[in-house]
């Protein structure tokens, strides 16, 4: 039988164990462990708030034992969680694409937090939420996005950040230097997928970009697709203030997404049309048209967006005609320590996405202002 202990003296006793079968999760299952030694005082004291889904449009806030960390875990306090587009389609759908809810579910993968355990104690980190197992075949092939046993946080059997600790993997855990917010150091997830996107996408200097979808992801990107040396960059979104952020971030043409912003963007490029696309709008294949449409002839389309009907279309002859490589973004690999050198040196602002804060009480808020969209990125601050 498997048991181990914790500094208190407390036994528990693994009755089950999740896919991954080292020590990392056993505690992230509520009910894969028994306490032998119920102690009700000790139980008060380790007892932290977690924000458990448990069905569509049914978020609980309740108490769980404080987990313990192993020798190759840290223990984290919880700093500040971003609630991602996918979070809302988990709260909304009950999932997310083919991904469905079958356990009661912790969402939150783009955090940051407070070392507490060990000499770091006290430091503020950012969390790499994707665990490859470094062994499967797309791991050995330098792909662990695609790995297929593929752990990440707030995902399907793992418990994500909405929790006030969390014990995480040390080699998953990125110091960051003093001047980081702990809503700054939540962005890096989206940071990594704006960076895989433009690695994708291979804008040089010089290049006419698109990118649709002015949310967290399209932000970033069109900062990426500046650093690259893009000459113009255009931007559409559906909601004004959205367009607004993109200029701030370095677009150099906004057109709000009324369905002509394809055929404006070719009349504004001579008929030529934008060497590269990047679609981060996730909605009912809209993006995907304009990015397939305002495309050059011979040039590449980045997917990036979810879209919530599991589903994208788009004009087969115009993708055709133009030779068009659609290439579809799948995270990130390793570009936590490019995220924060790129944000240390001043060449990423994450200021214009840090728009709206809740504390976790205020759980039920925070999820509404971000499902309408308001601002750009809706945070959820824990207590230092
Ligand atoms: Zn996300
Ligand atoms: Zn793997």
């Amino acid at each position: 039988m498997n048991y181990r202990q914790d500094q208190n003296g407390t036994i528990y006793v693994i009755l089950k164990l999740n896919k991954r079968q080292n020590s990392a999760s056993w505690h992230k299952n509520p009910d894969c462990v028994v306490n032998l030694f119920k102690k009700k005082e000790t139980e008060k004291v380790n007892a932290m708030k977690v924000l458990r889904l448990y069905d569509a449009n049914n978020l609980r806030l309740e108490e769980k034992q404080k987990p313990y960390p192993t020798e190759s875990e840290v223990l984290l306090k919880i700093a500040s969680v971003g609630i991602c587009g996918s979070d809302i389609h988990y709260f909304h759908e009950g999932g997310t694409g083919s991904l469905q809810l079958d356990q009661p579910l912790i969402l939150g993968h783009e955090f940051s937090a407070w070392v507490e355990s060990g000499f770091q104690k006290g430091q503020l980190v950012t969390v790499d939420p994707a665990l490859p197992c470094g062994t499967c075949e797309f791991c050995r092939e330098g792909n662990p996005n695609f790995c297929e046993k593929l752990e990440f946080a707030g995902a399907e059997e793992t418990d994500g950040a909405l929790q006030e600790f969390v014990c995480w993997p040390a080699s998953s855990i990125y110091p960051l230097p003093e001047q980081f917010s702990p809503q700054a150091g939540a962005l890096f997830e989206p940071l990594g997928i704006a960076i895989h996107a433009l690695h994708l996408g291979k804008v040089f200097p010089g290049m006419d970009v698109g990118v649709f979808g002015a949310g967290t992801v399209g932000l970033l990107t069109i900062q990426m697709a500046k650093l690259a040396g893009a000459a113009r960059i255009f931007a559409t979104d559906l909601l004004p203030h959205r367009l607004d952020a993109a200029l701030a971030c370095g677009a150099t043409d906004v057109l709000p997404a009324d369905g002509n912003e394809a055929e404006k963007i070719l009349k504004l490029t001579g008929g030529r049309g934008l060497d590269v696309t990047f679609e981060a709008a996730g909605d009912d294949g809209s993006a995907v048209e304009t990015a397939v449409i305002a495309s050059k002839r011979g040039g590449t389309a980045v997917l990036i967006g979810i879209p919530s009907e599991d589903t994208t279309c788009f004009t087969a002859s115009a993708a055709r005609r133009r030779g068009l490589t659609i290439k579809l973004s799948r995270r990130m690999k390793n570009t936590y320590p490019t995220a924060i050198r790129l944000v240390a040196n001043g060449m990423v602002d994450l200021q214009p996405i840090i728009t709206h804060q809740f504390t976790l009480d205020n759980y039920e808020l925070a999820f509404k202002t971000a499902a309408q969209r308001e601002g750009v990125k809706v945070f959820i601050d824990f207590a230092s």
